[in-house]
């Protein structure tokens, strides 16, 4: 790439929205965690800290943006950064005044024996999690930590052109919730009321900054995407009045989806400049153009930052010269959101480069360092014309080319079998009522029958002999041995516990998505490949680059094995479709409905073969299917018609006497009962012991139709619950859900937990149903 040496002669500014930090060698990670360990003291971790904020932004800066985001570095979570900011720090935690210690700041993140941490959510439609403010009538704002004005100060010595981040008032009131002692209280308080509260520390914060002479500032404001009520954004005008007032010049960034419906306001805020997604919502560039005030810039986010195709250059200049013809200089380039969502450097996949067909897939790819690239290669294209990039332009065009035509990423059989699936695939044969008699006369359960998720304790044994096969310091035939073995102690376990319908214990699966990812065509799998999911937790998502077939069985051996070794009918378990997509990086080519279809195909053909293989009973979760809600309710139909589709193209190709199973970790099914309801899996476990059962509400306005197993037993911590709890929980389902459709289980898979706990929470579980089986409900 020739570099790009006159920048401050060139007109459109290039810049970026935020860098992940958690280092390409996931350095933060394992500094946080040595910390917490107690390995590495407060000042080594800093000091790492500081040298991964230095090496992002000379990367940045080395690639050629005029300015650079600070502020977007964190060590936990940048919503977590902003209550620190704003010394927010919920009461209960009882933190003296002033800014956070950094032991403080982890302490909201995780909790400790005292105080539970912060809730932990989902950063809209990503897959990264943020601490979710917690407020009160009574919360108080101040300037806290100072630690973005340290590094501000910190990015500038080094000579960078520091661009501050900040989350926006609107958008870190939106995302919060109102809770009293760290529980969710009914919501009497508006949390807009809280907004006159906050502004005077935003506009502090500003006037900070502005003295640290900085020129332009970040505000991040995605909520504006959502929809957001009429109230909200009414304060929009008079909230950036407010921070405007002495300020460096604001630079109001909204992402992930359209904010075509406030362009009006937006345009008319008295703001220095706007950024807006081009890639999730390219339709809202022309509503902006219209009048574009002569006062602002307009970012382009043109570049994706959610996923990790190589930018299609050739389209993107043609935008941004369209723009340019109406916006002149006054145009900005960047990528469409914070590049937190794609992993760091490409160029780290070296085991790509061993063959030709590697080689391929990696020029299809870019990660965030390329990504900078190709924002300052199209900067440099759009100001001083196409042949500047000329080379730029050859590349990326031939490695389009090659993924259009490429005999890896079309497979013309999965196509055709896509197209060619009629609603009768979408069927049962018969309806539930009737199949339920059928299930029932075959596997002769009890009432209230027991079953767990899936999952048993993954121990360390295991996970150090799944590495070995990996490495190949454990052959295949040994493999088999240790893992069949395993299950067969799983097995033994839960007879002893006297559960009613068994599961395997899913010892060979590292991940549920990772491990049917690796047996599917159309898959690729990174070697670096890590986007931060929360705190210093990281995910390395498949990439879904092509059609998707299942060349053979993934999961039958074990299930049959399992089953074999015992009398009690044992659970086949897979992945749901929707779930394998939203947890995978996918493919921009083709939409998202006809990769789950055809995902859904390979899991049918799976069902067919564990149903075969004499499996009566089969789980696909959909752990995902609720977080793949789009952001905007409008578009709620249509992503529910589609991932309905596929879940019942995948489950419905059995028999009547096969019991289908499906589980979901979450309980806010309110707004998308229906939707599950028309799933028409004969049984659906799903997670309510957190939320103390407080799916009933949504039971009370919809009757669900089919089986169910509200989870009674909360796997996301280590203690035992009692059968007077588990109980008294099964008595509060009782009143919605009728006897005979009620089943007990834990809320999720117990893979992170221990045997020991397990057991007793298990053998509780098991006391549970048989005291309701002796007494008088059914
Ligand atoms: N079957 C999986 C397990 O038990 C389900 C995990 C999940 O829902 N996240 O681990
Ligand atoms: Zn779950």
């Amino acid at each position: 790439m020739p570099a790009l040496t006159n920048l401050e002669s060139m007109m459109s500014i290039a810049h970026n929205l935020g860098f992940p930090r958690i280092g390409a060698q996931r350095e933060l990670k394992k500094a946080v965690e040595a910390y917490w360990k107690g390995e590495l003291d407060e000042a080594g971790l800093r000091n790492i800290g500081q040298g991964l904020r230095k090496q992002n932004w000379l990367l940045q800066q080395q690639a050629g943006l005029n300015f650079i985001p600070v502020g977007d570095f964190s060590y936990y979570d940048q919503m977590l950064n902003t209550t620190a900011l704003l010394g927010a720090a919920p009461s209960r935690f009882g933190f003296t005044d002033g800014a956070l210690t950094l032991a403080e700041y982890f302490t909201l993140a995780r909790g400790d024996k005292n105080n539970f941490a912060l809730e932990m959510t989902k950063w809209f439609d990503t897959n990264y999690h943020y601490l979710v403010p917690e407020f009160l009538h009574t919360t108080q704002f101040k300037l806290g930590s100072e630690w973005l004005f340290e590094e501000v100060a910190e990015a500038q010595a080094l000579g960078i052109k520091a661009k501050p981040v900040l989350i926006g008032p609107l958008t870190y009131l939106y995302l919060g919730k109102e809770k009293q002692g760290g529980k969710e209280k009914q919501a009497d308080l508006n949390r807009l009321h809280l907004l006159p509260k906050l502004i005077p520390v935003y506009q502090q914060i500003l006037a900070r900054l502005k003295t640290q002479g900085v020129e332009w500032v970040q505000i991040d404001e995605p909520a504006l995407v959502l929809d957001l009520p009429q109230a909200w954004v009414d304060t929009l005008a008079s909230t950036y009045a407010a921070l405007s007032q002495d300020s460096p010049k604001i630079l109001l960034a909204t992402y992930f989806n359209s904010v075509e419906e406030h362009a009006e306001i937006l345009k008319a805020l008295p703001v220095a400049g706007l950024h807006i997604d081009l890639v999730r919502a390219p339709q809202q560039a022309e509503c902006f153009l219209r009048h574009f005030p002569e006062d602002k810039i307009l970012s382009a986010g043109i570049v994706d930052g959610r996923n990790i195709w190589r930018c299609n250059l050739a389209a993107a200049l043609q935008t941004l010269q369209t723009l340019r013809a109406t916006l002149g200089d006054r145009l900005w380039i960047a990528p469409s959101c914070s590049l937190l969502h794609v992993p760091v450097d490409l160029a780290q996949e070296t085991k790509l480069d061993q063959t030709i067909e590697n080689r391929m897939l990696k020029s299809w790819l870019a990660f965030a360092i390329q990504k900078l690239a190709e924002v300052a290669t199209l900067t440099q294209g759009v100001t001083l014309g196409k042949e500047a990039i000329a080379p730029q332009l050859a590349q990326a065009n031939a490695a389009l080319e090659s993924r259009v035509y490429s005999p890896k990423v079309h497979n013309q059989a999965v196509r055709q079998r896509a197209a060619a699936v009629t609603p009768l695939a979408e069927q049962r044969q018969s309806p539930f009522v009737e199949r339920i008699v059928t299930q029932q006369a075959r596997l002769k359960l009890p009432a209230f029958p027991t079953t767990t998720i899936g999952s048993f304790p993954q121990t360390a044994d295991i996970r150090t002999a799944r590495a070995d096969y990996k490495h190949g310091r454990m052959s295949t035939a040994q493999y088999h041995t240790k893992m069949r073995a395993e299950i067969e102690q799983v097995v033994r376990q839960q007879e002893a516990l006297g559960l009613d319908v068994l599961v395997h214990g899913e010892a060979e699966r590292n991940d549920m998505v990772e491990y049917f990812g690796e047996q599917l065509q159309g898959f690729a799998f990174t070697e670096h490949g890590w986007v931060q999911s929360y705190g210093s937790r990281c995910v390395k998502p498949p990439i879904i680059y092509g059609d998707v077939s299942r060349p053979h069985p993934m999961t039958v051996e074990w299930a049959q094995y399992a089953q074999s070794i015992t009398d009690k009918p044992m659970k086949g378990m897979l992945t749901g479709p929707i779930t394998i997509l939203q947890w995978s990086f996918v493919r921009n080519d083709i939409p998202r409905a006809e990769t789950a279809l055809q995902i859904a195909l390979a899991i049918r053909d799976e069902v067919h073969d564990l149903e075969r293989a004499g499996i009566a009973i089969i789980q696909i979760d959909e752990a995902a299917m609720r977080e793949g809600l789009p952001l905007k309710k409008i578009d709620w139909p249509f992503y529910l018609a589609w991932s309905v589709r596929a879940f019942k193209v995948c489950s419905a190709g059995v028999n009547n006497a096969t019991q289908i199973h499906t589980h979901m970790c979450y309980s806010e099914f309110n707004d998308i009962l229906p939707a599950i309801a028309a799933m028409d899996a004969d049984v659906i476990t799903i997670e309510t012991s957190r939320s103390d059962m407080e799916l009933l509400d949504a039971f009370h306005a919809f009757h669900y139709p089919n089986d169910i197993g509200p989870g009674v037993y909360d796997i996301h911590s280590p203690r035992v619950p009692s059968t007077e709890e588990m109980l008294r929980l099964i008595h509060k389902a009782l009143a919605v859900i009728p006897a005979q459709r009620l089943w007990i289980n834990p809320d999720c898979g117990l893979k992170t937990r221990g045997w020991p706990e397990v057991k007793t929470a298990l053998q509780n579980m098991v006391a549970v149903a048989r005291e309701l089986r002796s007494s008088a409900v059914v």
